[in-house]
């Protein structure tokens, strides 16, 4: 069972910093979801929720969220569905169920780097970038290749766009961590395609994305960039899949994505 010995509301962003870097032991939390379930020993636990990071919003240039967003409002909030067709909101759908969907943060999901990360496979292609209290700006790209950092994470930022997207995932029930996932947005002639679970961090499809930028997208060039990505990217075994059948089901996954993206356009 979790054990917190010290609780803190923290008061101020710079408060709850100063805390992580200065106790042994503190640990920020997000909404629980994971470090509930372990028996972990928490000297002292950073309770960010009166922090006001509860939000989606609208800048000039971006739509922001704050890192106390529920996966559930990123699911419903108007905003995130009408961006790049919905790929993050349709990203979070499967997670476990709305109850755990209203609790758990993107903070605590960015934070945790988790290689079956849904949203995180739809972060990518939208070309999220970070705020850290700390380390300012970091292109979530560099974040999940780095080798993470102390600090808080304050909020996502998302490029508006009005690019097409796609997202699409294996699994072996509804709501069970997925096999494998991706994510696709087009802007123009412009491809980003994401592929996570495999079952390393989402990574970028390359090869692919290059592919398309230089032939357009047809069902041809759709079926070539699947087999491509498939290509290009490493798969592992773990007990949901092995390597194999996730590289099997890649080209099919990324094609559906595009045919997505191309039938929509
Ligand atoms: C039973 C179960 C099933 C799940 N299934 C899926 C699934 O199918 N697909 C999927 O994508 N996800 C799944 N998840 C993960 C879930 O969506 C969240 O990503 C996860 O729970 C972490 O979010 P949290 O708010 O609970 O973070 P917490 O558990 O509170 O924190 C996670 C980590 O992030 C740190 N942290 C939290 N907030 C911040 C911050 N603002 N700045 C810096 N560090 C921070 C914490 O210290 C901790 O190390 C599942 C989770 C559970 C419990």
């Amino acid at each position: 069972m979790l054990q917190i010995d010290n609780y803190v509301y923290a008061e101020s962003l710079q408060e709850a910093y100063d805390i992580l870097q200065t106790q042994s032991g503190a640990t920020i939390l997000g909404g629980c979801g994971y470090l509930r379930l372990g028996g972990r020993k928490i000297a002292t636990a950073i309770d960010l929720s009166r922090l006001d990071l509860d939000y989606v919003r609208e800048t000039g240039q971006d739509i922001e969220i704050g890192a106390m967003t529920s996966l559930r409002t990123l699911e419903t909030a108007a905003l995130i569905q009408q961006l790049s067709s919905g790929v993050l909101s349709k990203s979070v759908a499967n997670i476990v169920g709305i109850q755990l969907r209203n609790g758990v943060t993107i903070g605590g999901t960015v934070a945790g780097r988790y290689p079956f990360s849904d949203p995180i496979t739809a972060l990518m292609a939208l070309e999220a970038v970070l705020v850290f209290h700390n380390h300012g700006r970091i292109s979530l790209k560099d974040f999940l290749a780095g080798k993470g950092v102390k600090d808080i994470l304050v909020k996502v930022v998302i490029p508006k766009s009005d690019s097409l997207g796609a997202y699409q995932s294996v699994r072996r029930s509804h709501t069970d961590y997925a096999i494998l996932n991706t994510a696709v947005t087009r802007k123009n002639d412009h491809f980003k395609i994401i592929v996570g679970c495999r079952p390393g961090r989402s990574a970028s499809a390359v090869k692919a994305e290059n592919y398309l930028n230089e032939h357009g997208l047809t069902g041809e060039s759709a079926l070539e960039a699947g087999r491509l990505a498939a290509d290009e990217l490493k798969f592992g075994d773990n007990p949901r899949g092995s390597g194999d059948y996730r590289k099997a089901i890649c080209s099919v996954l990324v094609q559906r994505a595009l045919m997505e993206v191309m039938n929509a356009a």
